[in-house]
């Protein structure tokens, strides 16, 4: 067992050097100018756990060969530095020790280094980044170099690419006369990459040259540090570099295009928060909005929410609305408040601030260095020139993407999509099995959903066209008609009303297919409630809809069953509909629970050409698939009403009475209306699905419950062999991509697991 490793051996792995100490050795290797030195390493550091000791004889001897590399002696000439490296980076969380000169001073440095990895930030960080505890760091012992021994010495940050954008030019700061922890501290605001040009032309070719050899070995845009001392150049360190989500796909689609990487790797490089992010919100007309200051541009995204100037604020106030976390600079102490807030701001720092980072990686906007604000974090208020602007509790906006800061809650508005991620959604296309279709109800979420990539929609929910102040009139007049004239003339006028619908959806749909799910609202949520009203016969007619149960009650198929006639309306509508504008229809049936119901509305659709399915959203269906199969073309899971009806939980009242307590407790792991309980609900599918096919080999199967758009749960229904999931308009991306990763694992899976030798394939 090596317990200590010198940086110019061989490349060995992270696990036992770390990070940072892997890649040192990686630089080495590569004859970039790295600063001699070793690696105390992960195995020294356990060891070192268990006893309290060091390898002593094994640093005495590594110093001395370092001396003898130097020729200098420690103390005389050689100074050291003592870092953390472990195998996952956690940025500023552990200690650095620097101009070390003994060697009894260089041992507990490293044991201060070890010691660091339990500091109670580093166990935040951890827990916030699910980083295991059991990794453990190596420390790094090198020669120091000195970027603040003259004007021609300095000390820089420096990405091989720009991580907000993803563009390849070399971005970053550097300080003249200056170390490291200047710049990472924030506490002055460094000059930007592209001055060294003019000021050190040599250096800045050399760090282009390096940045270019970097990216292409670890085949990953990469953050670097260097120091200069004395007009040459020295790597400090080379790690992946955090990015925005439009960076990680535009790289990662840049390096497919420049053959770097398969299509595969790029797939299963991006990550849903990526996603996330390229929806990040912006400032509705933010033309119509004088910004009071404007600071550096640290990370996208526009965000409001009330000031607030300390992490120990931001922990209760965020429980109440959106805070910004407002602060002279952010440290490694403020993780928590990063973590709670919806944006930070803070006046000093630059781009590679502690605050820029971790709101970059977090995918939160930040805007750093706003210099024009004065904040006294005592009285916590902020002003410009002396005037008070800002006090603790004010409503502010940050718009993260240009850097400027407004007073008040601007109106947001989401974000959109960029060339490389209509490209990566290509490939994930390529790849994926499931089709991704869109829930949606009206022409602006159709016309979202088509631009995301929906491949049509999966469930259109008619009743919520019914909600609308002259359609509640219309199908009051319905509801409340006192003879059969009343109620056809109020059935024609409901009639018309969805003809009208139906043709403006179609309109925006341009032929992608849409399935219709006829009414499933129980009549009284149409009417008002008792006492809203003061007519007496109102007031009779709502008291007979009345029912304790209603979503148990008098919905979906079994309005259709004791009324016919709003479905008979709907049909008649859809049907006039596509003869205005034509679609690509399917109509689909809620709450069944026998192929009888089925068969019913079967017979009323008789005069219309459109596949016809079910909505699997009752126990009694799933137990019965195989018999519904033969009726009908298609189904289509409605897990909230599964898994509802699963665990006899009401999802109108669970979430906000007893789930909480019993996710806290962890006698359940996961909230089953957000993720699909595999457990529970996806055994019931399987066994719908499994006697289903057998009935009807190619019946097309679908998902549309609010889990079809979660990442585990689309990785288990792709396993299970659904066809298409359907989910909100803003969550299509993430399932496209999550849709291919699930393939790509798939494949990747089977390719390791030779089947060959299984009697079944002979
Ligand atoms: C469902 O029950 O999962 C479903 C999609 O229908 P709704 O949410 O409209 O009841
Ligand atoms: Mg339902």
């Amino acid at each position: 067992m090596d317990y200590v490793y010198a940086l110019d051996g061989k490349f060995k792995e992270k696990s036992e050097l770390g990070n940072k100490g892997a890649n040192l050795v990686v630089m080495t290797e590569l004859g970039l100018p790295v600063p001699p030195g070793f690696v105390i390493t992960i195995s020294a550091f356990k060891k070192w756990q268990e006893t309290g000791l060091l390898p002593e004889e094994a640093i005495n001897e590594a110093l001395a060969n370092l001396e003898k590399k130097m020729g200098r002696k420690l103390g005389a000439g050689l100074e050291v530095s003592v870092r953390s490296s472990a195998p996952v980076s956690m940025p500023g969380m552990m200690d650095t020790i620097l101009n070390i000169g003994d060697i009894d001073q260089v041992k507990s440095a490293i044991k201060r280094i070890f010691g660091s990895w339990n500091t109670p930030r580093a166990i935040e960080y951890r827990r916030l980044n699910k980083i295991s505890a059991s990794l453990g760091t190596s420390a790094i012992v090198q020669a120091m170099v000195y970027g603040n021994r003259d004007e021609r010495s300095g000390t820089g940050v420096l990405f091989s690419r720009n991580p907000s954008t993803g563009e390849k030019h070399l971005y970053g700061e550097y300080l003249v006369k200056a170390q490291g922890e200047d710049i990472v501290s924030g506490s002055r605001t460094p000059e930007p990459i592209s001055r060294l040009k003019s000021v050190m032309p040599e250096i800045y070719s050399q760090l282009e040259a390096i940045a270019d050899k970097l990216e292409l070995h670890f085949c990953d845009m990469q953050d670097m540090e260097f120091t200069i001392e004395s007009g040459k150049l020295y790597m400090l360190q080379t790690r992946s570099g955090k990015r925005t989500g439009n960076a990680a796909i535009k790289i990662a689609v840049d390096m497919v295009n420049h053959g770097f990487i398969t299509q595969e790797e790029a797939i299963q490089r991006v990550t849903v928060e990526d996603i996330k992010q390229i929806l990040h919100k912006q400032i509705k007309d933010v033309g119509n909005y004088k910004p009071f200051v404007k600071g550096l541009n640290a990370a996208p995204g526009a965000a409001s929410g009330r000031a607030i100037f300390d992490t120990l604020g931001v922990i209760p106030e965020s429980k109440k609305g959106p805070v910004i976390l407002v602060r002279t600079e952010t440290s490694p102490d403020d993780i928590q408040g990063i973590a709670l807030a919806a944006g930070v701001l803070t006046q000093k720092g630059g781009l590679t601030s502690h605050a820029a980072v971790v709101t970059r990686a977090m995918g939160k906007p930040c805007i750093c260095g706003a210099e024009g604000i004065e904040i006294d974090l005592l009285a916590k208020i902020f002003s410009i020139n002396g005037q008070v602007i800002v006090k603790e509790g004010d409503e502010i906006t940050i718009d993260g993407t240009t850097g400027n800061v407004y007073l008040g809650a601007l109106p947001l508005v989401e974000g959109g999509f960029t060339p490389e991620v209509k490209e990566l959604l290509n490939i994930a296309n390529g790849f994926k099995r499931l089709g991704v279709r869109a829930n949606a109800d009206t022409p602006d979420m159709i016309a979202r959903a088509l631009e995301f990539g929906a491949e049509g929609i999966g469930l259109c929910r008619t009743e919520r066209m019914f909600n609308a102040p002259e359609r509640l009139a219309a199908i009051r007049e319905f509801i409340m008609a006192e003879n059969p004239e009343n109620r056809s003339a109020a059935i024609k006028n409901l009639g018309e009303l969805q003809v009208t619908d139906f043709t403006t959806l179609f309109k925006e749909l341009r032929g992608s297919p849409i399935i219709i799910r006829l009414l499933d609202l129980p009549l009284h949520e149409f009417l008002p409630s008792e006492n809203e009203t003061t007519d007496p016969q109102m007031k009779q007619r709502i008291a007979s809809l009345k029912e304790i149960n209603p979503m148990l009650g008098h919905r979906g198929v079994r309005l259709a069953l004791t009324t016919p006639d709003i479905y008979i309306m709907q049909i008649e509508a859809i049907k006039k509909a596509m003869t205005l504008v034509p679609a690509n229809v399917s109509i689909m049936i809620p709450q069944v629970i026998t192929s009888q119901e089925a068969i019913n509305v079967k017979n009323l659709a008789k005069g219309i050409n459109v596949k016809l399915g079910v909505m699997m959203e009752t126990v009694r269906a799933c137990m019965r698939a195989g018999q519904l199969a033969m009726e009908v073309d298609f189904f289509s899971f409605g897990t909230n009403d599964l898994t509802q009806a699963v665990y006899s939980f009401s999802r109108e009242d669970a979430e906000k009475e007893f789930l909480p307590t019993y996710l806290r407790m962890g006698v359940l792991l996961d909230n089953p209306f957000e993720v699909l309980d595999i457990k529970g609900v996806g055994r019931l599918m399987e066994t719908a699905i499994f006697w289903a096919r057998r009935a009807k080999k190619d019946i097309e199967i679908g998902v549309c419950g609010e889990q079809a758009g979660e990442p585990r749960s689309i990785h288990y229904l792709h396993g299970i062999g659904v066809d298409y999931i359907s989910c909100s308009p803003f969550r299509i991306p993430i399932a496209k991509l999550v849709a291919a990763q699930a393939a790509i694992q798939e494949r990747i899976f089977m390719a390791e697991y030779d089947t060959s030798s299984f009697p079944i394939n002979s």
